[in-house]
């Protein structure tokens, strides 16, 4: 349903935090963040609002100048905490959001379970993440592992991953659910709609469909589907706050 994911010199939670509760607007049943701390992905999610979630939080740390932040709108999995996004790859150094549905997740699924992996959540998006982490054993990196499960997925998505050995790296895609990628100085905002990241920047950039960002800490570059790098149109967005 919402989803909010930064790269920068910020620290990432409290940003996060914000951007959620301004697209709270939209509606949702449960909350997640995961940041990247003492060279882990740590997962911070239950059923509930955002500031339950805040409030669970207080005692943390959660320093990471990196993190994605979801709010979930169930369609595969009753809305409890372990559905609740984000969602970890089987060997958790992969995380991911998911707006959206894959709709073969299922056959996706059993084929998976056949080669040994198991599931802690009811949703596709677990499914997904752990395609992909199952595509990336192969030796694949993992833009390309994103690309090619992509391409072998039916459904609507829009997603942030972000990658235990990598915490430079945030790899957004999109086909079917909106998708803006915000540009600062050397820092970089991704959200569902351009309203979390309106007050710090108004350069944006609308992904399209089967578009994929790959973002680190200085740069970033958008390829399509088939890996061709695209130009990115970037706009000047005029929103009130
Ligand atoms: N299909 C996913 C789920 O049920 C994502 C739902 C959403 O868009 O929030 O967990």
């Amino acid at each position: 349903c919402g989803i909010v994911a930064y790269l920068g010199n910020q620290e990432a939670y409290p940003l996060i935090i914000k951007g959620l509760k301004r697209l709270e607007y939209r509606g949702y049943d449960s909350t997640g963040v995961s940041v990247h701390e003492d060279g882990q992905l740590q997962i911070f999610k239950k059923a509930g609002k955002v500031a339950e979630l805040e409030n669970s939080l207080k005692s943390q740390k959660l320093k990471s100048t990196i993190g994605i932040g979801h709010t979930r709108w169930a369609t595969h999995g009753e809305p409890n905490d372990k559905n609740a996004h984000p969602h970890f790859s089987s060997d958790k150094k992969l995380s991911i959001i998911h707006n959206g549905i894959i709709e073969n997740y299922s056959s996706l699924k059993k084929e998976l379970e056949s080669k040994g992996y198991s599931f802690a959540s009811d949703t596709d998006t677990e499914v997904l993440i752990t395609f992909i982490e199952d595509i990336k054993s192969h030796g694949l990196t993992l833009e390309a592992a994103v690309r090619q499960a992509l391409s072998t997925i039916e459904g609507a998505y829009a997603i942030v991953i972000m990658d235990q050995d990598n915490p430079d790296q945030l790899i957004a895609a999109r086909k079917g659910s909106p998708m803006v990628l915000g540009i600062g100085d050397k820092e970089y905002f991704i959200a569902s709609d351009a309203t979390p990241i309106i007050e710090y920047t108004d350069e944006v950039v609308y992904l399209n469909d089967q578009e994929i960002a790959v973002i680190s800490r200085d740069e970033f570059k958008i390829v399509n589907i088939e890996n061709v790098e695209q130009d990115p149109y970037i706009q000047k967005v005029e929103l009130e706050l």
